[in-house]
């Protein structure tokens, strides 16, 4: 279906960001990482203190006019448009982690059972080798006693930046998770891997233990050989996700 918005509005993103956004989006909605909700956004690489997100609209069909600029405060810039209630996640970590340049907030199922217990989500095979740093579990009634779960507004925001700390990956209780990466392709992978390594963690769970995870030598080396290798799964997702060459 055509978007009523023939012209897509002039927003401060390079024709290869926009592309990675939009492919972005579309890869995660196909492998079941995003539904009908959660978001990808990356740094504005023309004006780094603003950030780029679609608006308000299932992932699955996010296309290029649909994204918008937004400001430090997470306020779309120059556009009447209605913008994720959630926008605050992005905003507040591009704030406090300069290097981070993508972001992706999802609901992905197999994470949920980690933010609801004790147990730790935790590096068990390679390919979920970024989550050595620790996956901490941020709790919204901390900040604020009375809530609806969602990051609705900038101090929560900030709170989950905080939580995240320098981590990859903070989860969040009752609700989803929020991943970074020093790229769009980078923040899909690790979307992507946190909940294929929150399966496997859970089907282990149910076999003799303990687990023997990644050390975090071994997380620290994995981190950095993958990082070589984002490439492959992204041109195979993206054609699955928009078809083409
Ligand atoms: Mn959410």
């Amino acid at each position: 279906m055509k978007s009523k918005t023939s012209k897509p509005r002039k927003i401060a993103a390079s024709a290869a960001l926009v592309g990675d956004l939009v492919a972005g989006s579309r890869i995660l909605a196909k492998q079941g990482v995003l539904d009908g909700y959660g978001h990808v956004s990356a740094r504005s690489d023309k004006r780094p203190e603003h950030f780029i997100l679609s608006c308000s609209r299932a992932p699955a069909l996010v296309t290029a006019a649909d994204l918008m600029e937004h400001d430090a405060d997470s306020e779309p810039v120059g556009d009447p448009r209605k913008g994720f209630l959630e926008r605050f996640i992005h905003g507040e970590i591009y704030r406090t982690r300069p290097e981070v340049m993508a972001v992706v907030h999802s609901h992905s199922p197999s994470v949920i059972p980690f933010g609801v217990t004790k147990t730790k989500l935790r590096p068990i095979y390679h390919m979920g080798s970024f989550l050595w740093s620790g996956a901490p579990v941020w709790d919204i009634r901390q900040v604020r006693a009375e809530n609806d779960i969602l990051v609705r507004d900038r101090p929560l925001g900030a709170a989950l930046a905080t939580a995240l700390g320098s981590c990859t990956c903070v989860l969040m209780r009752g609700h989803g998770m929020t991943v970074v990466g020093e790229s769009v392709r980078e923040a899909v992978f690790r979307a992507y891997y946190t909940e294929m390594n929150a399966r496997l963690q859970l089907q282990a769970e149910g076999l003799e233990g303990p687990i023997q995870f990644l050390s975090e030598a071994e997380g620290k080396g994995a981190t950095a050989a993958n990082r070589g290798t984002h490439e492959r799964p992204w041109e195979l997702w993206k054609r699955e996700a928009l078809g083409g060459k």
